[in-house]
């Protein structure tokens, strides 16, 4: 009898992996927030809100935990419907979220205005408020009520309630916060109560924090601290290895102006359009905050360029009648000793 040959090779296939790379490329090509949203604003840390509202580092994420915050999108509509199964009237949901401008960079979009139909208030209008939450925090938020479990979803909604009756003209003092479990499709509801001065605080430390030309001082000098262990500015904070990326927003010309816009004292104080914010120009020089590791010789700097003694460089002038941030950054990063294998220096573009 002829020998019977089963292939019992597990013939895997690499669609998985291409349909991560694809989201990769497509979701962090989403463009950078020009603004300090109040989504974060509840956070322990005034230098994290500043280095994130300055883009001091892309925040990469990797194709499946893009395709995670997708799920979480897609709640919101299955959220939505329901609400509206039980009688609730919603308006500015979806993709038609009202655009709140609190003034000096600070904005929000709250996930919809509930205009009647909360059960136990169905006259008065809500913001709304969508999350989703993992099995852990979706109890901890169920023992603890949203204020203790989730302080900064609970500082956004504040925001967000304030914001909503300035921009609607309607008195708005409640939220409804809807949270899903994604592990079972659990529901938990809360009406949050707009606390005005601490919100009006909220915004108020937003504001200031967009606008200072400094990065504030650090929550610990503690590498171990509890809150900076894990925070993706730790190597900067603590050790100053961490190198900004180079864009307006991380080069010392650059002011965010009370009045929401960015310019540029390079280039005569002109509002320097987003699109140019993301590339930055020839001329930058390094925010001195954001290099700790490197000394300032202030009295080799110019008007345009600093003077930057970096460890593994020696004395360096950074700007446009000196060496290029980039080629710097790279210089310093490869661990090279000197300068000669930087490229030279180059010339202000128009914008
Ligand atoms: S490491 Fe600590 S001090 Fe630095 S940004 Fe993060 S939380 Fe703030
Ligand atoms: S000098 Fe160039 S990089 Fe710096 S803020 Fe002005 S335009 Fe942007």
């Amino acid at each position: 009898m002829a020998e019977l040959h089963i292939d019992l090779t597990i013939s895997k296939s690499k669609t998985a992996e291409m349909i991560d790379d694809a989201w990769f490329w497509e979701g962090n090509k989403a463009e950078l927030r020009p603004y300090l949203g109040v989504s974060l604003i509840g956070h322990h840390c005034p230098r994290y809100l500043w280095l994130n509202f300055r883009w001091f580092s892309w925040d990469v994420q990797e194709g499946r935990m893009l395709r995670l915050f997708r799920r979480g999108q897609r709640e919101e509509e299955t959220v939505v419907s329901d609400l509206r199964m039980i009688g609730m009237e919603l308006d500015h949901v979806l993709d038609d979220q009202l655009d709140m401008d609190f003034g000096c960079h600070v904005k929000g979009h709250p996930d919809g205005i509930i205009l009647s139909g909360v059960p136990e208030a169905p006259k008065s209008p809500h913001t709304l408020e969508i999350k989703t939450h993992n099995r852990e925090s979706f109890n901890e938020l169920e023992a603890k009520g949203v204020m203790e479990a989730k302080p900064m979803h609970y500082a956004q909604m504040q925001c967000e309630m304030l914001g909503s009756s300035k921009t609607l003209g309607l008195k708005i003092e409640r939220a409804l916060y809807v949270a899903v479990s994604k592990d079972d499709d659990r529901l938990y509801t809360e009406r949050i109560r707009l606390d005005r001065p601490y919100a009006q605080s909220l915004i108020k430390r937003g504001q200031d924090i967009a606008v200072s030309d400094y990065m504030p001082s650090p929550i610990s000098t503690r590498p171990d601290w509890w809150q900076c262990r894990f925070c993706r500015f730790h190597d900067l904070c603590h050790g100053g290895k961490l190198l900004p990326e180079v864009h307006c927003r991380t080069c010392i010309h650059f002011t965010a102006e009370k009045d929401g816009r960015c310019t540029c004292a390079c280039y005569g104080g002109k509002e320097i359009p987003l699109e140019a914010q993301r590339k930055g120009c020839p001329c930058h020089v390094f925010h001195p905050d954001m290099v700790p590791a490197w000394e300032l010789i202030r009295e080799r700097s110019t008007q345009d360029s600093a003077c930057y003694r970096v460890p593994e460089l020696g004395d360096v002038l950074n700007g446009w009648e000196g060496y290029p941030s980039e080629d710097i950054k790279a210089a310093a990063g490869r661990g090279e000793h000197g300068t000669e294998n930087i490229s030279a220096e180059s010339d202000p573009v128009d914008f």
